[in-house]
C-alpha cells in the first residue's frame, strides 16, 4: 500500500456524550464488529465489577469512573480505526478536550428518551469551535423515546446542527424492531440477544414487504411510513461536503446493547467520515535553523514524520509504574527506534519504546501512519503538547488550556520528603496534568492548583503516593474564577486599582498575568471598577 492509501482508510474519533448515554456499551460492540473482542464484555457486569477494556486505573475502580483516555485500534472492511475514549464524567473535561484536538471526527450519542443533555452540549461545542464533522447515534431505541423527529429538530434548534436521517427506527420501545436504511431503502430486522453479547441476528427486506407487517406492530408500522414520507418531503439532503464541514450531522437509530443498528453506524461512520486532516505548524525559530518558520498547514502527505502529545497517562500497569505519552501521528511515517527533535527542548530522542494499547494490554508497534495514535514509554521529558518530528521546521500548538474551575492548595506535610514532593509535583506540572498558578499573599510552601474538576486533584495526590512516595495535603483556595488579563502599566503598580476584598493578582508558569476572584461579584466589581484592564478566560498567547 503506498503512503497515500494508508492514510486514505485511517478514521481516528471520539464518542461524545453524556454520563450513561451508553458510549461505553457502543465501544464494547464497535470492538466486537472490528473483532477486537470475541465476546463484548457484559455492561452489566462491569458495572459491578468495573472490569472492561478501557477501564484500568485504581482511581477508576474504586470510583467507577473512567478516568483515562484509552485508545482502542481496530481494523473494519479496510479502514483503520483509532478509536479515542474520552473519560465520561465531568470532572476530567479538560482530559476530554485535549483528545479532542487529536481527532479528525466524533460520534455523538444520544440517549433517545432524554434528547440532548448538558455535557452533550459541552463536548459538542469543543468539537465545534475545531469544525471536526459530528455524527449522531440516538442509542436506547428499545425503551420509549421521544418522537424522533422532534430528536431531529432538537440537534437543529439546540445545537444549530443540519440533521439527515440515515437509518429510521421502526417501532419505539417494546415495539422497536429494527431500523430502516433510508438511502438503500433496505429494512434491518433484529432478533434479541440475551445481553446483546453477540452480533444480533439480521433480516432484510423492503418497507412494502408483506411479512413486515406480521412482525411490526401496525401502529408503528404506520407511524415509522408517515415519519419517512414526512422527511422525504422536508429534511435535509443529504450533502458529504457540508458532513465534513461540520454543518450537518448523519443521524443514526438503534440500541447499543442490543446491537440493534449499531453494525450500520459503524459502516456508515466509517464510510462518509474523514481520512485524517491536515494541521497547522506554527511559526517559530527553533534555535538549531538559520532563519525562523512561517506559520503554513501540513499537507498530511508530507513525507517527514511529525506528530503531538495530547495527553499522559501514568501507572496503567502498576507492575511498572511508568507513563506514557500519547502521540498523534500528523504527517509522514512513524518507525520504531527513529531519532526526532523534541521541539521544546530541541533534543534529539531515539522513539525505541513504542506501543499500541488496548485496554491494559500493550503490543510494540513498528510503523505507524498520520491519524494513529502511539503510546510512547520512558520519556519523561514529554509534555502536553509538544512537537516530536523529523522535520525541524514544523512545531504544533494544537492543544488549548482552560480556564479552571476549581482551586486548591497543595502542600507537603512532610518535611523530610521535600525533595521527593517538590520533583513530583514539577514532573506532574510540566506534564500538563494540571496547571498551577503563582500568587502574592499565598499560605507558606503551598502551590495553586487550578484544575475543571476536583477529581484532577486527587488525581495529583495519588500520583504523588505511588510514583514518588511522597504525601501531600489539600486545601481548598478560596477562588472561582480566573483571568488573564492583557499586559497593561497599572499592573506594575497593583495599589493603584481597586480591588475588592479576596481578589489576588498572580501569574502562570510563563509570567502572564493572571486576576483571581472569590466569586461573581467581586469579578463584576472588579471588571466595572478597572475599565482599562481586559481580561480573558482564555491564556493570552
Ligand atoms: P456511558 O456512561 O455513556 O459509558 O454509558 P454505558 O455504556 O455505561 O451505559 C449506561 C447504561 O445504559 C448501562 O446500564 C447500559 O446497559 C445501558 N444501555 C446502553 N445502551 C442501551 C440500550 O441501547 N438500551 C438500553 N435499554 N440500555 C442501554
Amino acid at each position: 500500500m503506498t503512503p497515500a492509501q494508508e492514510i486514505a482508510r485511517r478514521r481516528t474519533f471520539a464518542i461524545i456524550s453524556h454520563p450513561d448515554a451508553g458510549k461505553t456499551t457502543l465501544t464494547e460492540k464497535f470492538l466486537l464488529y472490528g473483532n477486537a473482542v470475541h465476546l463484548a464484555g457484559s455492561v452489566t457486569a462491569r458495572k459491578n465489577q468495573r472490569a472492561t477494556t478501557s477501564d484500568w486505573m485504581a482511581l477508576e475502580k474504586q470510583r467507577g469512573i473512567s478516568v483515562s483516555s484509552t485508545v482502542l485500534q481496530f481494523d473494519y472492511e479496510g479502514h483503520a480505526v483509532n478509536l479515542l475514549d474520552t473519560p465520561g464524567h465531568k470532572d476530567f473535561s479538560e482530559d476530554t478536550y485535549r483528545v479532542l484536538t487529536a481527532v479528525d471526527a466524533a460520534l455523538m450519542v444520544i440517549d433517545s428518551a432524554k434528547g440532548i443533555e448538558p455535557q452533550t452540549r459541552k463536548l459538542f461545542e469543543v468539537c465545534r469551535r475545531r469544525g471536526v464533522p459530528i455524527f449522531t447515534f440516538m442509542n436506547k431505541c428499545d425503551r420509549p423515546t421521544l418522537d424522533p423527529l422532534a430528536l431531529l429538530d432538537e440537534l437543529e434548534s439546540v445545537l444549530g446542527l443540519e440533521p439527515v436521517a440515515v437509518t429510521w427506527p421502526l417501532g419505539n420501545g417494546p415495539s422497536f424492531k429494527g431500523v430502516y436504511d433510508i438511502r438503500q431503502k433496505h429494512v434491518h430486522l433484529f432478533e434479541r440477544t440475551p445481553g446483546g453479547a453477540f452480533r444480533a441476528p439480521e433480516k432484510v427486506s423492503d418497507l412494502s414487504d408483506e411479512s413486515l407487517r406480521e412482525v411490526l406492530d401496525p401502529d408503528a408500522y404506520a407511524a415509522a411510513v408517515e415519519q419517512l414520507e414526512m422527511l422525504d418531503g422536508a429534511g435535509h439532503q443529504f450533502d458529504l461536503a457540508a458532513v465534513h464541514a461540520g454543518q450537518q450531522t448523519p443521524v443514526f437509530f438503534g440500541s447499543a446493547v442490543n446491537n440493534f443498528g449499531v453494525e450500520l453506524l459503524l459502516q456508515g461512520f466509517l464510510t462518509d467520515s474523514i481520512p485524517p486532516t491536515p494541521r497547522r505548524s506554527v511559526a517559530m525559530h527553533s534555535p538549531g535553523l538559520p532563519a525562523p518558520t512561517e506559520a503554513r498547514e501540513l499537507p498530511v502527505t508530507h513525507e517527514k514524520f511529525s506528530g503531538f502529545v495530547f495527553k499522559i497517562q501514568a501507572n496503567m500497569d502498576p507492575k511498572h509504574r511508568d507513563r506514557i505519552a500519547f502521540l498523534r501521528v500528523c504527517t509522514g511515517k512513524f518507525q520504531r527506534d527513529m531519532v526526532v527533535t523534541h521541539q521544546r527542548t530541541g533534543k534529539n530522542v531515539r522513539l525505541s519504546s513504542s506501543h499500541k494499547l488496548f485496554g491494559q494490554e500493550r503490543e510494540t508497534v513498528d510503523e505507524a501512519w498520520p491519524g494513529d495514535v502511539i503510546g510512547l514509554v520512558g520519556h519523561d521529558a514529554f509534555g502536553i503538547g509538544d512537537t516530536l518530528t523529523e522535520d525541524r521546521t514544523i512545531a504544533f500548538d494544537e492543544i488549548p488550556r482552560f480556564a479552571p474551575e476549581v482551586f486548591a492548595w497543595l502542600t507537603n506535610p512532610t518535611p523530610a520528603d521535600a525533595k521527593k514532593y517538590r520533583s513530583g509535583l514539577e514532573q506532574l506540572l510540566l506534564e500538563g496534568v494540571m496547571q498551577s498558578f503563582e500568587v502574592r499573599f499565598s499560605p507558606p510552601g503551598a502551590t495553586l492548583l487550578a484544575a475543571v474538576g476536583p477529581l484532577q486533584f486527587e488525581v495529583v495526590q495519588a500520583r504523588l503516593e505511588n510514583e514518588y512516595n511522597a504525601k501531600s495535603r489539600l486545601a481548598p483556595a478560596p477562588f472561582e474564577h480566573l483571568r488573564w488579563i492583557e499586559p497593561h502599566p497599572s499592573l506594575d503598580s497593583p495599589e493603584t486599582l481597586l480591588m475588592p476584598g479576596g481578589v489576588h493578582l498572580g501569574t502562570d508558569k510563563f509570567d502572564h498575568p493572571v486576576v483571581l476572584f472569590p466569586n461573581d461579584w467581586t469579578m463584576d466589581y472588579f471588571t466595572e471598577k478597572n475599565p482599562d484592564l481586559k481580561l480573558h478566560a482564555q491564556p493570552i498567547e
